[in-house]
This record gives structure tokens, C-alpha cells and sequence, in this order.
């Protein structure tokens, strides 16, 4: 990919750029975007805030800045997977070999490891004390789109970015106001997490034709006690079926969808929430 500066993330570039000014860059990040490239570029970014000599750093243009995006400047150094499936301990060697000699231009090093979810085991395990207690100045900088698929030792051992949270919370927000919530009823609701957890659970449990999906029903209902929050189950409900329909099972999609249409009529007909669940657990096994 070619580096573009301007294709950074600005809101944490201002957190970087503070805890440079505050002398308190950690040693080890993990930034983490479902847009892997937004983050290589803020990586970039921060390699030439601390190595820029303009007036307006990073202004991009100078030499030291140049030399950063063209990927010729000898101590930042970016590690990817290259088209292979994996990112091997042959590519987080010479980072550490790297170490050991003295910088070329500047006080530190940035070593940036793209798609760090694709770490082999012996690779992950070969880049924890150089995360951990480096020889020398650097900031590695891990990137993923997945924060699941980056090993508990190594997770621990960086600082987290967490690029997408605050993405997520608009998506979340722009999705409900698109389906009728008032922004006081989306104030109410207030963090879905607790709910998304149990609707995937009863979701799931349905498909599966377990036995369990009436505990998770009952479950369900006992969290979800305000109207909204009940308007919000059904929502997501609605919101899975269609993803089954368009892109995993078609038929257990339509079914799905089928009765809760049939559950959206007698919701009117003031059923209560925790009747209706049931029903539909138990339609689904039918
Ligand atoms: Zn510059």
C-alpha cells in the first residue's frame, strides 16, 4: 500500500501525538481497526511526528518524512505478510538482529507488523521481549483487525488502540435511528453489550435446535424489562435472520424471519415479551 498521512485516524493521532508531547509513547502498541490500512497510515504518522524536522510536524515533506513514506528511512521498518498466509519468525528476526546495532538516523526505532493476527506461534512468541524490555529505543507497533486472534501474552504486553470502538458505537446508533429508536429511547437503552450477548446466545441455541434456548429465552427476558429494550431484542432478532438469509442459510433464514413477522402481529395484541420468546423458540423446533 502507498502511506498516506492524511489517511489517518485524526482522533488517535491526537492521542499519540499527546503522549508523545508528554514524553510517554508506550514500547509496544496494538492498534486495532477493522481498516488495517487507516491504522498503517497512522503508524506512519506517528514514525514522522517523531522524526520530522519541519516547522509543522509532521509536515510530510521534508527529508526525513519522505524517506519514512517511501519506506527508505532505516529505522522504521514495516513487517508484512508479503501475499504468504503467515507472518513467520524468519520476518521478526531481523528486527531484533536489528536491535542490536545502534540506530542509522534517529534516537528510535518504529518496527510496524501488519496484519499481526497472522503472527506464527514460534514468530509471536520470538516478538514478546522485544515487546516486553527492548535493548534498545523502539516502538513496535502491532496492527490487527481481529484482537480475538492476537495471543493473550502478546495482548498483554502492548498498549491497545481500540480504533473501532467509537465506530462501532455510531454504526450502532445510525442503525437503530434508521429503524424508529428516538434518540432519548437509544439514551435508555444504553450499552447493548449485556443484550447482544444473550440475543446471540438465544439466536444460536435456536438454530442449533438446543433444548437451552428456552433457558436463554427466559434468560433474555428477565434482562430485557423495559419496552425499548424489548423493541430492541426483536430488532436484532430480525437483524440476524436477514444476515442468515443473505449470506449463511437461506432457508433457516426465511423460517426465521417468517415467524417473527408472525411474533411482530401479536406483539400488538399485547403478548407479553417472555410468552413470545417461548413461541418463538418453540416454533422453531417444529
Ligand atoms: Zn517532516
Amino acid at each position: 500500500m502507498a502511506i498516506d498521512l492524511t489517511q489517518k485516524s485524526a482522533k488517535e493521532a491526537a492521542f499519540l501525538e499527546r503522549a508523545y508531547q508528554q514524553k510517554q509513547l508506550a514500547h509496544s502498541y496494538l492498534f486495532v481497526d477493522r481498516d488495517e490500512d487507516e491504522a498503517v497510515n497512522t503508524a506512519y504518522w506517528l514514525a514522522c511526528l517523531f522524526n520530522c524536522t519541519g516547522e509543522k510536524r509532521p509536515d510530510g515533506t521534508c527529508q526525513n518524512c519522505r524517506q519514512i513514506i517511501s519506506g527508505n528511512y532505516p529505522d522504521v521498518l514495516l513487517v508484512t505478510t508479503a501475499g504468504k498466509q503467515s507472518l513467520g519468525i524468519d520476518q521478526i528476526r531481523p528486527l531484533k538482529e536489528e536491535l542490536g546495532k545502534s540506530p542509522v538516523q534517529s534516537s528510535c526505532r518504529f518496527f510496524i507488523i501488519n496484519e499481526a493476527q497472522k503472527l506464527t506461534l514460534p514468530a509471536a512468541n520470538a516478538l514478546l521481549n522485544l515487546l516486553e524490555e527492548p535493548i534498545a529505543p523502539v516502538v513496535t507497533i502491532l496492527i490487527t483487525n481481529n484482537v480475538d486472534q492476537i495471543l493473550p501474552t502478546v495482548r498483554s504486553r502492548t498498549q491497545i488502540i481500540n480504533f473501532a470502538a467509537d465506530e462501532q458505537v455510531d454504526n450502532k446508533t445510525a442503525f437503530l435511528i434508521q429503524n424508529g429508536f428516538t434518540k432519548d429511547q437509544i439514551l435508555e437503552l444504553g450499552d447493548t453489550r449485556k443484550f447482544d450477548q444473550e440475543i446471540k446466545y438465544f439466536y444460536q441455541e435456536m438454530l442449533e435446535y438446543d433444548l437451552l434456548s428456552i433457558v436463554s429465552a427466559h434468560q433474555l427476558a428477565d434482562l430485557a424489562k423495559s419496552k425499548v429494550s424489548q423493541n430492541y431484542v426483536w430488532l436484532m432478532l430480525k437483524k440476524m435472520a436477514q444476515t442468515e438469509l443473505n449470506d449463511k442459510d437461506q432457508q433457516a433464514g426465511a423460517k426465521m424471519l417468517q415467524n417473527l413477522l408472525e411474533i411482530d402481529k401479536m406483539r400488538y395484541s399485547n403478548v407479553n415479551f417472555r410468552n413470545l420468546l417461548d413461541y418463538l423458540a418453540l416454533q422453531w423446533k417444529r
